[in-house]
């Protein structure tokens, strides 16, 4: 017999209880499909008999005949029905007692039923009897519910992103990336889309990708899209990776193939690193070949600096959250300035995110910051977009025009 789960356990307690408060042989409960009675959890007086995992047919059981009204939720002597009779349980296991209600989740869904059974005739079974077994439906109800809509949602994640996965990864837009000193596109993050029927943004993808197992596939994947333009566009091509995948050898393996030199790869200041020795492992051949490292999402207030600290980046990436609004907003400017002189300090280039404003700008190049990216120089598009929207030598402000823009309502989602 499998492992039981926590869940399951505690509907075995609640078995154990009707099965010994009915005096009966056997009591379960089943998932019911549709089609098929699953028998989930059994508690059994009568070992082989019963066995957890086993599937009837639903037509033929008892429990769906009571369920249409066909028979009475609680049957005493099962030869007084002749409906009953007929069934095959009448004959194997020669069921002659049978009480069964169903269990229904919080949203009125009918999950199964909650039934006890005995080879004996029980006439002192009586509507107690049913109304004892209800409490107990609803109590196991409460206990498996959690479990199922988990399953459900599993299922729904994975049928989404099924169809993406065979084809070969998201679609990858990319998004300037302007010095600004120069005013001149220096590289391009590369940014994932998925359906806009979805309404998710990326990262809720990757998270969801992650919780049923397929993250580190859909990561990879990402980054071979994002690879793929890397013949059509100039500079470096910044591409977001988790640590985790990072770790796989999946992906030492896509880095390898890779021409490093033109790669930032960024890794969110969130996402936590339980083995700092693994992590720089991992980069050492890529960073020695000249892939460059970014931590990106700085100070969005997710961890410490730790990651900075422990990973010596190339660059760091401010968050949004610090650079919206820093033209007018003395403490952000003192804090962009203290962060500009700390990366400056240990030879690290400071990348400003989510800039929108010509006011921002400026304000950015006043305290030091060497690159900026934001919808104020082009929003993620097609890599044909990108070369238009910040022409090499272009001179700022304002260098935006052509870039094809994303709606506004989702901004992380594919537009078609
Ligand atoms: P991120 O790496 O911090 O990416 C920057 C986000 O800011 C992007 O959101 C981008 O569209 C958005 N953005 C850029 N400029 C502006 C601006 O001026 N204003 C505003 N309001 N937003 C701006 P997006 O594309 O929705 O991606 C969200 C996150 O999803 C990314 O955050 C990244 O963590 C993750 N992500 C996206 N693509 C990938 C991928 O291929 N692999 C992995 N592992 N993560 C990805
Ligand atoms: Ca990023
Ligand atoms: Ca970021």
């Amino acid at each position: 017999m499998a492992q039981r789960t926590a869940a399951e356990q505690q509907v075995a307690e609640l078995l154990r209880t009707a099965k010994k408060a009915l005096g009966l042989s056997v009591s379960f409960l089943t998932r019911m499909d549709g089609t098929t009675q699953h028998l989930e959890v059994v508690d059994s007086s009568i070992p082989l008999l019963f066995r957890e995992g086993l599937e009837l047919r639903q037509e033929t059981t008892f429990c769906q005949a009571i369920h249409d009204g066909l028979l009475p939720a609680v049957i005493p002597d099962v030869r007084d029905h002749p409906a009953a009779m007929a069934l095959p349980a009448a004959r194997f296991p020669r069921l002659r007692s049978y009480v069964s209600v169903p269990v229904t989740l919080s949203d009125g869904t009918y999950y199964g039923t909650f039934c006890a059974a005995g080879l004996t005739s029980d006439k002192g079974l009586n509507a107690r009897d049913k109304a004892l077994m209800e409490v107990l439906a609803s109590a196991a109800a409460v206990i498996i519910e959690p479990g199922v809509v988990a399953g459900a949602l599993r299922a729904e994640i994975q049928g989404r992103l099924g169809p993406v996965l065979r084809a070969g990864g998201p679609t990858v837009v990319l998004q300037p990336i302007v010095d600004l000193a120069t005013g001149r596109r220096t590289g391009a993050e590369a940014l994932s889309r998925f359906p806009a029927s979805w309404g998710r943004a990326p990262d809720v993808v990757f998270a969801e990708a992650h919780s049923v197992g397929a993250g580190h596939e859909l990561e990879l994947l990402a980054l071979e899209r994002a690879a793929d333009h890397l013949p059509a566009v100039s500079g470096y091509v910044a591409m977001n990776v988790s640590p985790q995948t990072l770790l796989t050898p999946g992906c030492a393996d896509l880095l390898s193939r890779l021409p490093a030199a033109r790669i930032l790869l960024e890794l969110s200041e969130h996402d936590q690193v339980e083995d700092y020795q693994a992590l720089h492992a991992a980069l050492e051949g890529p960073r020695a070949a000249g892939m460059r490292l970014a931590i990106d999402d700085v100070g969005a207030g997710f961890s410490s600096l730790r990651h900075i600290v422990l990973c010596a980046p190339d660059v760091i990436k401010l968050d949004r959250s610090i650079v919206d609004g820093l033209s007018h907003d003395p403490v952000l400017t003192t804090l962009v300035a203290a962060l500009v002189a700390f990366a400056h300090g240990n030879g690290t280039q400071v990348v400003a995110e989510g800039v929108e404003t010509a006011a921002d700008v400026d304000a950015l190049r006043t305290v030091g910051v060497d690159l900026a990216q934001g919808w104020y120089f082009g929003r993620p598009g097609p890599p044909e977009a990108l070369e238009e929207a910040v022409p090499s030598g272009a001179v700022l402000p304002r260098p935006r025009g052509a870039a094809a823009p994303e709606p506004t309502s989702h901004p992380g989602v594919l537009a078609t």
